[in-house]
């Protein structure tokens, strides 16, 4: 018999650790129980894989960080660089497991699997989704063609690749959402099927790294809406942004008064992505608005909070524009 492979389980909190505060199911408190009582709760994991385990936040992922993103991610690349570690899980909030994926997705080198795994309803309610999704991510992380397809997320018996994935629902168990591109596969009680690559570069061909990552510099999404004015994007680049996210109207746009505030934000030497509130589509350049004449750089497929983590992690190797695009094409 083959020996189980061998996963590291790092945890951060999130519903899934989720208890309910009272007689009643709706008010709950997430990361309240331990990664411990988790596996705990689901005794056939045990026959998956051979799990050892690590706690590196208990928060809500409301609370999720720069900071702790790059503890985590240190603690992700040190687990994977483990000889006898085959692949990480690492439990997360719903809330921002988009943008957590993405940032390990961009920083994290490895071909083995790493996978965030989630849940919408707390451990303690009527029907809870976390068991199930914790089996599946385990068998997802322990299974070998699940590596190289840079960082998973399981959930709903999906497998989501991290730049494509998307929260879409406030309460849902099928909350996530893969857009355009699609899933990365389904997984049925532990029962893998695997679809197409990611089509762009991550983990072992992503240029970043967590290695002698600087300080992530302050970027600030600012939302567009009909009647926008230029006040927020003034406070944030007085706040001291280095770079700004719009989550524009329809195509990445924004009103006249926003598009000189934004303008005015290029020439203060501060980089203006335009990304879309629409949650599909492609921005693309020069379209109604004159990105080569005003030095803005649009956010192709990424959303706007994903469009945040590739601008910071950019931001971190050049200020040019024009160097700023090449890395929203390539990843
Ligand atoms: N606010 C919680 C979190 O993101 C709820 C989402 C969840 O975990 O499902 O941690």
């Amino acid at each position: 018999m083959q020996p189980l492979r061998r996963l590291r389980l790092l945890a951060t909190g999130g519903t899934i650790a989720g208890a309910q505060t009272g007689g009643d199911s709706r008010g709950y408190r997430a990361a309240t129980l331990s990664i411990e009582a988790l596996i705990a709760a689901v005794p056939q994991l045990a026959a998956l894989a051979a799990i050892e385990v690590e706690q590196v936040a208990a928060i809500g992922s409301q609370d999720m960080d720069d900071t702790t993103w790059v503890a985590l991610a240190i603690r992700t690349q040190a687990a994977l660089d483990a000889p006898d570690i085959d692949g990480v899980v690492i439990t997360h909030g719903t809330d921002t497991m988009e943008e957590t994926a993405f940032f390990l997705n961009l920083v994290v080198r490895t071909a083995k699997p790493v996978i965030l795994v989630g849940a919408m309803r707390p451990a303690t309610a009527i029907s809870a989704d976390g068991p199930m999704n914790l089996y599946n991510a385990v068998a997802v992380a322990a299974h070998p063609a699940a590596g190289g397809r840079g960082v998973l997320v399981v959930a709903n018996d999906e497998i989501h690749f991290a730049r494509e994935i998307a929260k879409t629902n406030t309460t849902q168990i099928g909350t996530f959402d893969s857009g355009h591109r699609g899933l990365a596969g389904l997984v049925n009680a532990g029962r893998l099927h695997l679809y197409g690559p990611p089509v762009r570069r991550h983990t072992g061909a992503s240029e970043f790294s967590v290695t002698g990552l600087p300080t992530l510099p302050r970027v600030d999404i600012v939302y567009a809406h009909a009647g926008m004015g230029r006040e927020l994007i003034d406070a944030a680049v007085r706040a001291g942004a280095r770079g700004l996210v719009i989550a524009g109207v329809g195509d990445g746009n924004l009103s006249m008064v926003a598009v000189a505030a934004a303008t005015a934000a290029v020439r203060a030497g501060v980089a203006v992505v335009r990304s879309s509130r629409t949650g599909g589509g492609v921005v693309e350049r020069n379209i109604e608005i004159n990105d080569d004449e005003l030095g803005f750089i649009a956010a192709d497929e990424l959303n706007p909070q994903k469009a945040r983590v590739l601008l910071m992690l950019g931001l971190t190797r050049t200020h040019e524009a024009a160097e700023l695009q090449q890395l929203f094409y390539r990843y």
